[in-house]
C-alpha cells in the first residue's frame, strides 16, 4: 500500500539521530514538498514537483501545512494511579519536595495508592493520558515502573504499559524504575530491597516476557546513593536491561559520570551538573535528557540545556510526566518551555523531541526521523512552520497523525 502526502509547505526531514552541532540546530527543510510511504515505512520524500511515479497511491493533502517527524516522549511516569493536588497546594504553601517526601508523602504516596490499584484500574486511570498525548502528536513513548517497588507490583506495572500498547496507536516501552524509592517495608534497609529486586530469576522473566528493556534508578538523597546506584544498574546490564539514570536533579551526587562510564543509554535531569559531568556525557555516548516541565512545576532551577547543546551533545527532551513533580502531559508544551526556560529554538526542541529522543530510546535507526527507510510515523499541523507550533504555547495544530504509514488520528 502506498501513501502521497501532498501540498506540504513545510517538510523538516529530521535525519536519524543522534543528532549535535549545525545539523541540531538547523535541520534541512523542504519547502512546497511532498512525502511518499509505502507500507510502514518512508519510501520517498523531496519538492513537489519531482514526485516520483505513485500508481494509485492513497493522497493525503497536508493543505499548506507542516510535516514533522512523530513525537517521541522518552521520559515519562504516565501509568500511576490517583494524584497529588493536596501536594502541590502544600507546596505553594512553601513545602518543598524532600520535605513532603520526608513526610512520607511524594513518592510513597503514589506507592500506596498503585499497591491498592488492579491491574485493571491502573490501565483504565493511565489510557486516557497516553489517548491525549497521541492527540498531541507523541507516537512513541516510553513508560516507568517504579511506584510498585515489590516484584508483583512493578510487574503489574509493566504490564499495563504493555496493554496500553495493545490498546493505542502508541509505541509503549517499558523500564524497570525498581530503584525509584526505598518502599516502607524496607525502610533503613535498601541494599536488602536491591536484593530483592535484582533476584536473577526476576530480572530474567521481565527480559523474557518483554516487559522492560530498559533499567532505571533515582540516584539522589532519600532515594539511591552512588554506589547502590551503580549496583542495580549493573547488575540489570548483565540481565541485558540497558542502563538509564535519573541523575543530578536536586543535588550534584556524580550519578551521570558514573552512568556514561556503565555505558547508560541516557542520563536524565541534570539539573545540577557541573562541567566534569559534560566532558563525561562528551567522552560516552549517553544522551542527556533535559525534563523542562519538572522545573516548571516545581520552581525548581532548570538544566543548563544551552550549555550541552554548545557543547555539541545530542540533548533530547521530554515530559517527565508523573504524578508527583510534573503532571504536563503534552510535548509540545514542553517544546514551548525549552524555548522560554532553556533558551533553545523551536527547531532544536523538535529534533531533540525525535532524532535524539529516539537515540535515547536506542531505535534512532527506525525512529524519529524524516529517512527513506524510516518507519513513517509522521505529523501534519495546521500551521506553515515549526515556530509557529512553539509560538502558540498550549494550542493543538495537530491535523494527523500517522503511526506506521496509517492515520490514527485524524483531527482536520
Ligand atoms: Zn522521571
Amino acid at each position: 500500500m502506498k501513501t502521497l502526502i501532498e501540498n506540504i509547505a513545510q517538510l523538516v526531514a529530521v535525519p536519524a539521530g543522534p543528532l549535535a552541532g549545525d545539523v541540531f540546530r538547523r535541520p534541512p527543510v523542504v519547502e512546497n514538498a511532498a512525502l511518499l510511504i509505502e507500507g510502514e515505512r518512508i519510501a520517498w520524500f523531496g519538492v513537489r514537483k519531482d514526485t516520483p511515479p505513485h500508481g494509485d497511491a492513497d493522497v493525503i493533502d497536508a493543505r499548506g501545512g507542516t510535516v514533522v517527524p512523530g513525537l517521541i516522549d522518552c521520559h515519562t511516569h504516565v501509568v500511576y494511579a490517583g494524584s497529588r493536588e493536596n501536594e502541590f497546594e502544600q507546596r505553594i504553601g512553601g513545602a518543598s519536595y524532600i520535605e513532603i517526601l520526608e513526610a512520607g508523602g511524594g513518592i510513597k504516596s503514589s506507592v500506596r495508592m498503585l499497591r491498592a490499584a488492579s491491574e485493571d484500574e491502573l490501565v483504565a486511570q493511565s489510557l486516557p493520558r497516553v489517548r491525549r498525548m497521541l492527540e498531541c502528536g507523541v507516537t512513541t513513548i516510553e513508560a516507568k515502573s517504579g511506584y510498585g517497588l515489590s516484584p508483583e507490583h512493578e510487574f503489574k506495572t509493566l504490564r499495563a504499559i504493555r496493554r496500553i500498547a495493545d490498546e493505542t496507536p502508541v509505541e509503549m516501552i517499558g523500564t524497570y524504575l525498581a530503584a525509584h524509592t526505598i518502599p516502607p517495608e524496607f525502610e533503613g534497609r535498601a541494599d536488602a530491597y536491591l536484593d530483592q529486586m535484582l533476584d536473577k530469576a526476576l530480572l530474567r522473566r521481565l527480559v523474557k516476557e518483554g516487559l522492560a528493556e530498559f533499567a532505571d534508578v533515582f540516584c539522589e538523597r532519600g532515594a539511591f546513593n552512588l554506589e547502590q546506584s551503580r549496583r542495580f544498574l549493573a547488575a540489570c546490564k548483565e540481565a541485558a536491561l540497558r542502563p538509564k539514570i535519573h541523575s543530578e536533579q536536586i543535588t550534584r551526587t556524580g550519578a551521570t559520570a558514573m552512568a556514561c562510564e556503565l555505558g547508560a543509554v541516557s542520563a536524565d535531569h541534570l539539573e545540577c551538573i557541573n562541567d566534569a559531568d559534560i566532558e563525561a556525557l562528551k567522552r560516552s555516548g549517553t544522551i542527556p535528557v533535559v525534563l523542562p516541565g519538572c522545573s516548571f512545576f516545581l520552581g525548581s532551577p532548570v538544566a543548563p540545556a544551552r550549555k550541552l547543546i554548545d557543547a555539541d551533545l545530542p540533548v533530547a527532551l521530554a515530559t517527565d510526566v508523573n504524578p508527583g513533580s510534573c503532571t504536563i502531559e503534552s510535548l509540545p508544551l514542553i517544546m514551548s518551555m525549552a524555548a522560554t526556560m532553556l533558551k533553545m529554538t523551536p527547531m532544536e526542541s523538535l529534533v531533540a523531541c525525535t532524532a535524539n529522543a529516539a537515540a535515547a530510546l536506542n531505535r534512532a535507526d527506525s525512529l524519529g526521523a524524516i529517512a527513506v527507510g524510516h518507519q513513517a510515523d509522521l505529523l501534519i499541523l495546521d500551521v506553515p512552520n515549526v515556530n509557529r507550533w512553539a509560538y502558540n504555547v498550549g494550542v493543538n495544530p495537530v491535523a494527523k497523525v500517522l503511526k506506521a504509514g496509517r492515520v490514527v488520528v485524524d483531527r482536520s
